[in-house]
């Protein structure tokens, strides 16, 4: 059965039905958080509930996925356990993306549509950690006896260069 969640959505139709949809979404199929996956393995469970709020189109958006990040320090995955659910409200108009504003964050919907997955995996990017690490240092299998030059700074691929300076 193919799946709707990449097919554009009226959102005012949707709306006006009270529309909720539960589906599963491949992690392969988003294309921009699956750069920052060590695994594209598995999916995410999907809800998304649409309504109206002041004669608004908006939706919950509810997403659980477990997650393979990239450790920024050993670049081996750390898997993280995502549960986020936030509400948007859709502006058709960019012009207008400032009216009305209701205290939900708004969501370009151009023409009155947007894709389910875009949806879905905007609420991924926001729910995982900017700088994924282990939290124990040793499950990264270097250990920090001297002071990283600037720990503020992630360079995705300076734990690399440790462990291979250290292999030879
Ligand atoms: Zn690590």
């Amino acid at each position: 059965m193919p799946a709707d969640w990449y097919r554009p959505v009226d959102v005012e139709r949707l709306a006006d039905v009270g529309e909720s949809r539960e589906f599963d979404l491949p992690l392969a199929e988003m294309p921009r958080l699956s750069p920052a996956l060590a695994s594209t393995d598995g999916h995410a469970q999907c809800r998304v509930s649409f309504a109206r709020e002041q004669g608004q189109p908006v939706a919950e958006v509810a997403v659980e996925a477990r997650l393979g990040l990239r450790c920024q320090r050993c670049l081996k995955p750390v898997w993280t356990e995502v549960d986020g659910r936030s509400q948007v409200r859709f502006v058709t108009d960019p012009a207008r993306v400032d009216e009305n504003d209701l205290g939900i964050e708004p969501t370009l919907a151009p023409e009155g549509k947007i894709a389910l997955r875009d949806l879905v995996e905007e609420e991924l990017l926001l729910s995982v950690p900017l700088v994924p690490r282990h939290d124990d240092p040793r499950e990264c299998g270097v250990t920090e006896d001297e002071p990283t030059e600037d720990d503020g700074m992630q360079k995705p691929f300076a734990g690399l260069g440790e462990l291979l300076k250290r292999k030879t």
